[in-house]
């Protein structure tokens, strides 16, 4: 039963973390577009969960797979042992990832997946003599899970500065966020793709040899929906091939059909060395992430002759049967709906939908692309993200989910949405919108 005072929250011995103590919120069923409260009220689901459950809540075929893999074998041990989903699996990734990104170790969430994509990175360089690419270079306003390497990389200080110094050696390519720039743009803004060249500026002061991976979301989902200005990730990746760095696309939100390809690389036309995925990989149902690496790269730390470091890495619940089996549902239910493309598909209709929010009070700045969008809020002076997370409850009282990053409304539904869903989206917002003046 929710709790009448929020503050008995306090002294639950289960806290949801972040925020649930203001006002605690419960959620007990889901379907298709649909979430239920334990009361039974309806809220329709603005973010896909947590950007994750792309093809929306309680898909057939998911459920299915879960519930047969679930009777036929619980576990698999993933070191010296293997079993026969996890390589189906892999086979049918990587006919949706960029042509050449065909190699896959799986993990189980998005922080894991980057941990693993930073240690192949060292490991690679490492293997081929060139142990003293060491550095690891992230950007301002990237988000790349909560473990130790993704909160150094990442770019949100609120998430470092409980915990000291992290990783040595790491630096922040300048954040490409820019008001001004960004303004009202539908889909990529036209200008600032120089804002790459930061990452010469690192170069310079940190001698290229010497850094072995640049990481970034190629667009930053939770630090405020930041679309990369035209040119701009190819800039990245000419000045990584100019200095011998790998490139690592941390795709944990954009994978997946989100931006209308299976992942952005493919919208933007930017193949990384090394990609991270997870949540879209199961549709959110069973935990689960992985990396995509050049096989190139991969067979440099993992299949090379000499094997003269082991890539010793890997978690007990890699490739877990129940995951595995989640995720070719998910595959399944993708190819089935052809909702992998389908956010190039709405990507008009939510568009105008999402900017006719322009001139509402407070409204700054709206952006979007694919079926992913933003709508910042100018901050309530001395209280930042105060005003968004006001329209966020206003929105839950009305029964919609959205979700808040700073003062930037977050907007991500799962792919199945109807135009119809994507007006009562945006009508609920306005709404809300209004009444926060
Ligand atoms: N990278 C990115 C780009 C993300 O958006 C997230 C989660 N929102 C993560 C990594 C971390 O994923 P997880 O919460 O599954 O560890």
């Amino acid at each position: 039963k929710p709790h009448e005072n929020p503050v008995d929250a306090y002294w639950m011995p289960f806290t949801a973390n972040r925020q649930f103590k203001k006002a605690p919120r419960l959620l007990a069923r889901a379907e298709g577009m649909h979430y239920w409260t334990p009361e039974g009220r309806q809220i329709l689901d603005g973010v896909a969960g947590l950007w994750c459950v792309n093809a929306g809540h309680a898909r057939p075929k998911i459920v299915q797979a879960i519930q047969e893999q679930a009777a036929e074998m619980d576990f698999a041990p993933p070191f010296q042992m293997g079993h026969p989903k996890a390589f189906e699996l892999a086979e049918r990734l990587v006919q949706l990832t960029p042509a050449g990104l065909d190699k896959v170790f799986y993990t189980n969430s998005g922080s894991e997946s980057v941990e693993t994509a930073l240690k192949m990175a060292l490991a690679y360089h490492r293997v081929r003599g060139e142990g003293q690419r060491t550095r690891l270079i992230g950007r301002e306003r990237g988000y790349h899970g909560v473990n130790f390497g993704g909160i150094s990389v990442g770019g949100m200080v609120a998430n470092r500065k409980m915990f000291g110094s992290l990783l040595a050696g790491v630096d922040h390519i300048r954040h490409t966020h820019d008001p001004a720039r960004n303004a009202f743009s539908v889909g990529q803004p036209a200008h600032g793709a120089e804002l790459a060249d930061d990452l010469e500026r690192l170069c310079a002061l940190h001698d290229p040899s010497t850094i072995a991976a640049v990481i970034v979301e190629p667009v930053a989902g939770s630090t405020g929906v930041l679309i990369p200005p035209q040119g701009y990730l190819q800039r990245l990746r000419e000045i990584c091939d100019k200095h011998g760095i790998l490139l690592i696309f941390d795709e944990v939100i954009t994978g997946f059909g989100r931006t209308g390809t299976p992942f952005a690389a493919q919208r933007f036309n930017v193949t990384p060395d090394l990609m991270t995925v997870a949540k879209g990989i199961s549709n959110g149902c069973v935990p689960m992430g992985a990396v995509f690496a050049k096989g190139s790269i991969y067979d440099t730390f993992m299949n090379g002759p000499e094997h003269l470091i082991e890539f010793f890495h890997g978690y007990t619940y890699s490739a877990h049967p129940l995951a595995c089996a989640a995720a070719l549902g998910t595959l399944d239910t993708y190819a089935d709906e052809g909702l992998l493309t389908r956010a190039a598909e709405l990507e008009g209709y939510f568009a105008d939908a999402l900017h006719a929010l322009r001139g509402l009070p407070n409204v700054i700045d709206v952006r979007n692309i694919g079926l992913v969008g933003g709508i910042e809020l100018a901050p309530l002076p001395g209280e930042p993200a105060k005003r968004a997370f006001s329209v966020f409850l206003d929105c839950w009282e009305q029964g919609l989910l959205i979700r808040t990053t700073g003062d930037t409304i977050a907007l991500s539904p799962p792919l199945i949405v109807s135009k119809a869903q994507i007006d009562e989206i945006v009508g609920t917002i306005a709404t809300a919108l209004k009444r926060a003046a």
